[in-house]
């Protein structure tokens, strides 16, 4: 899952364009649930997220490490297709 640090501004941008719906305002920046980031696996090449920041203040979460097949594994979860 990705991370959104202190640094985000709440422009609002990245929100929309989550494949996942995975990004919401929290009670002081934007986050994104890791249950729902599949970092952008099985719909983009890239965190469509990270593509938009303007700040560049989204980061892999050091703490929730994950390989490709687990993210695979996630979107077909998410999608109903696992
Ligand atoms: Fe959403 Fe993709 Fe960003 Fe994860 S990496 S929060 S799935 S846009
Ligand atoms: Fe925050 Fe970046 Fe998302 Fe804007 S695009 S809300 S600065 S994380």
């Amino acid at each position: 899952s990705l991370l959104i640090t202190d640094e985000c501004i709440n422009c609002d941008v990245c929100e929309p364009e989550c494949p996942n719906a995975a990004i919401y305002p929290g009670d002081v920046v934007y986050e994104i649930d890791p249950s729902m980031c599949t970092e952008c696996v099985g719909h983009y090449d890239e965190p469509q997220c990270i593509e938009v920041c303007p700040v560049d203040c989204i980061l892999i979460d050091p703490d929730n490490p994950e390989t490709k097949d687990q993210l695979m594994d996630k979107f077909n979860k998410l999608t109903g297709q696992g």
